[in-house]
């Protein structure tokens, strides 16, 4: 039995059944037990966009170096990512942001990061490349309250399914939060007695969902794209939010964990097996308010191509060897298919009004 599984066997027989979502924050984030406190899971337990091709987070680059100009290029702008990983993304943006002039003396860098293992990889990984390319040193930060005051641009890879979700299940006795209990000893999933708090709102078309349905609402994700929305209304910028997830809200149990690349039980071995969830983009667009719009989303195989995914890679295979040019194809096929990350991955850019998000 793992610590963090004693740990929460004792919280949920001093306090009774656990949300499914303080489960998910203490799996990923106990501050001495959790999977992103302790690891550097990349390459191990899963692999990600950036990581699988220099490529995507080059295309992200020219992304965000277009949002600057179209936001009038500013000479002191914020560049931010959430939940950077390796900082692979960051650093191949940075490198391709960098042929627009005046963008990195403008761009000051920050990085939303929970974890310190993977912050120290971050930093290694963006060293070299800061100095090289004449940026500033980047700032690690653990929350959004922490962004600096100006124009933002965001960007967020695989950061959002990584957040606790609440889960509800629908009961003969009407809908009720899932927890987890412990029964025989094992961790198991289970209706909480008491009715779901007033104040808690699911959507209307669940009113006659059948027993049994599950649904999912991600507060932690909602609360942090409206205080994004209201920083870009306020002085400009945009988010770009690519994850795996769905375009419309629907019910489903998405809570999945892996480890070594495998599905594994969620509730095994809390702290050592990656927790996600599916994200909601509609949810997410909701928060748009007043002052900015949500690019209606797309998938991430769209947006990849729309960006030139295509004549990046035949231009990289012009110095390459057969090796490298059938890596590069390969890379593309992974990124953009159908049966691979094109479909399942969507793009959502949030943007201060009156900006065209180039990929959409
Ligand atoms: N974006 C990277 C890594 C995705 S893994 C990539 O595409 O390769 C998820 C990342 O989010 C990790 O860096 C993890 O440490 C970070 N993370 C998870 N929860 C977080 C939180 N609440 N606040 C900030 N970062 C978080």
């Amino acid at each position: 039995m793992s610590d963090l599984s004693t740990i929460i066997r004792d919280e949920i027989s001093e306090t009774g059944p656990m949300p499914v979502a303080r489960f998910m924050a203490l799996a990923l984030g106990h501050p001495q037990h959790g999977y992103y406190t302790t690891s550097d899971p990349l390459g191990t337990d899963f692999t990600t966009s950036p990581e699988i091709s220099q490529m995507f987070g080059e295309l992200v680059g020219a992304w965000a170096a277009d949002v600057w100009h179209q936001i009038g290029s500013p000479v002191a702008f914020t560049l931010v990512e959430l939940g950077p990983g390796r900082g692979t993304l960051m650093a191949d943006a940075l490198r391709a942001a960098s042929g627009q002039p005046g963008f990195a003396k403008a761009a000051r860098i920050q990085m939303v990061e929970t974890s310190p293992v993977l912050s120290r990889v971050q930093q290694a990984t963006l060293a070299p490349i800061t100095t090289k390319f004449g940026y500033a040193e980047p700032e690690w930060i653990n929350s959004v309250d922490q962004l600096a005051d100006g124009p933002l641009i965001i960007i967020a890879n695989e950061f959002f399914d990584a957040l606790p979700i609440h889960q509800f299940v629908k009961t003969d006795k009407g809908w009720r939060e899932q927890c987890v209990v412990e029964t025989d000893g094992k961790l198991a999933f289970a209706p909480s007695p008491t009715p779901v708090p007033g104040g808690v709102m699911l959507a209307p078309s669940l009113k006659d969902a059948p027993v049994g349905t599950i649904t999912e609402t991600c507060q932690a994700g909602t609360a942090i794209i409206s205080e994004l929305c209201q920083r870009i209304a306020n002085t400009s910028g945009a988010a770009l939010i690519i994850d795996y997830g769905y375009t419309r809200s629907a019910a489903g149990d998405t809570l999945q964990a892996m480890r070594k690349g495998k599905f594994v039980p969620v509730l095994e071995n809390p702290g050592k097996a990656d927790l996600t969830a599916h994200v909601d983009f509609q949810a997410l667009a909701e928060c748009a308010g007043e002052g900015t719009t949500a690019h209606p989303a797309t998938t991430q195989g769209q947006f990849l191509l729309q960006l030139g995914i295509a004549q990046r890679a035949a231009m990289l295979k012009q110095g390459a060897t057969p090796d490298q040019a059938e890596a590069i194809d390969e890379a593309v096929r992974r990124l953009t298919d159908d049966d691979a990350m094109g479909t399942l991955f969507k793009v959502l850019a949030i943007t201060a009004g009156r900006i065209d998000p180039a990929g959409f």
